[in-house]
């Protein structure tokens, strides 16, 4: 009898697909050089502080040491950012790694994890990977003076079970850019009872400058059942080291304790991460050159004709009307990569996120 491994996988495996990372992107940077406008992942190409480049360098001869598998340095530093006690926090290689954590430790075949359609793709394969009920809610309708796509958060607090073990939400959300306020939040949590996680994923919060929308750490006291994830992937710009963090209940974190790999933080990330949160004027000059940066590339491409969503995010997504495949691939084949929609529903999107002024020129200089 052949060997086959697919016949071997357990029942969850067996109904999962590998993550499609689109593009092979260092085939790419070597075939169109200086030429490639990567506008694909989200990324913050202004780069971190520099003060994390130096902190890694001289942490370097360190790396034959594991990590801290409680990364103490980095969690007392962020207790104090949030004012919470050091009990609260979770790290995570990616708060990829976290969103599923959480799955995994909380949700199973006899309950159900709630989310929004076009929320987060990393939603559905963290109920899938815990073999849960995934329950997908429609998003907001509406036109685009109205930013459609939104998360339906009346419908989402309606979708609630007995048992419901997580609600994920994005805000903003990724890839449609959309958000809701904190009168919002509040009103949600009116909905939902204490045995729902309510897993809140601000990876863009701190581009967000909307009156009324602040991160909904300011409910962690009030609300036991709350989590919320962020990362360094974004604002940060240390989406190569892989790290992100959760705020919860001393509860939810002790849970998640016990399934997490020990030394799953690496110590470079954690050295980095440590600097960039003490360098808040970079921070603070990131966002405002990607809100600038943005909103420039906003009007550029609206004033060709093309219709964007309302963005609080570093990227932009654009609704073209019509099948985005054609679109896609003539960018493409002037090395210029966005990244299609169609895998979360949206067929007639792409998502662009804000490069270099030169990688933005290029991508409105080599649009069909
Ligand atoms: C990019 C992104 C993340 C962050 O992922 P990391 O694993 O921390 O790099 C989380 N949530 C959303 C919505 C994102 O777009």
């Amino acid at each position: 009898m052949s060997f086959d491994a697919s016949a071997l996988a357990n029942r969850t495996a067996s109904r999962l697909r590998a993550y499609d990372p689109g593009h092979d992107l260092p085939a790419l940077r070597v075939r169109f050089g200086e030429q490639l406008a990567e506008l694909g992942s989200n990324e913050t190409v202004l780069g971190p502080s520099p003060h994390a480049l130096a902190a890694i360098t001289d942490a370097l001869p360190d790396v034959l040491r594991y990590p801290d598998p409680h990364g103490g340095a980095l969690k007392r530093a962020l207790a104090e950012k949030w004012r919470v006690e050091t009990s609260q926090i979770a790290l995570g290689n990616g708060s990829h790694e976290l969103l599923m954590l959480l799955a995994q430790c909380f949700a199973d075949s006899t309950t159900s994890v709630v989310f929004s359609e076009f929320g987060f793709a990393v939603f559905p394969i963290a109920a899938a990977a815990a073999g849960a009920i995934a329950v997908s809610v429609n998003a907001l309708p509406g036109d685009h003076a109205t930013a459609p796509y939104g998360h339906h958060l009346d419908a989402l607090a309606a979708a609630i079970r007995v048992d419901t073990r997580i609600v994920y939400l994005a805000n903003p959300n990724n890839p449609t850019g959309t958000w809701f306020d904190d009168d919002a939040l509040d009103r949600f949590f009116d909905h939902v009872p204490v045995s729902t996680l309510v897993v809140v994923d601000e990876a863009y919060q701190e581009f967000v400058d909307a009156p009324g929308v602040s991160s909904a750490a300011r409910l962690l006291e009030r609300h036991p059942n709350l989590v919320i994830t962020r990362t360094f992937s974004k604002a940060y710009a240390l989406a190569g080291l892989r790290i992100g963090y959760l705020l919860a209940d001393p509860g939810v974190v002790a849970v998640l304790e016990r399934l997490r790999e020990s030394f799953n933080v690496n110590s470079l990330a954690q050295t980095a991460a440590l600097a960039v949160l003490g360098d808040s004027a970079h921070l603070r000059k990131v966002c405002e050159w990607t809100r600038s940066e943005r909103d420039w590339l906003d009007h550029e491409l609206e004033s060709r004709g093309y219709r964007t969503l309302p963005s609080q995010t570093n990227f932009l997504l654009v609704d073209l009307g019509e099948d985005a495949a054609r679109f896609e691939q003539h960018l493409f084949d002037r090395g210029v990569i966005v990244r299609p929609m169609a895998g979360y529903g949206l067929g007639e999107c792409v998502r662009i996120s804000i490069g270099t002024r030169s990688e933005n020129e290029r991508l409105l200089a080599a649009l069909p």
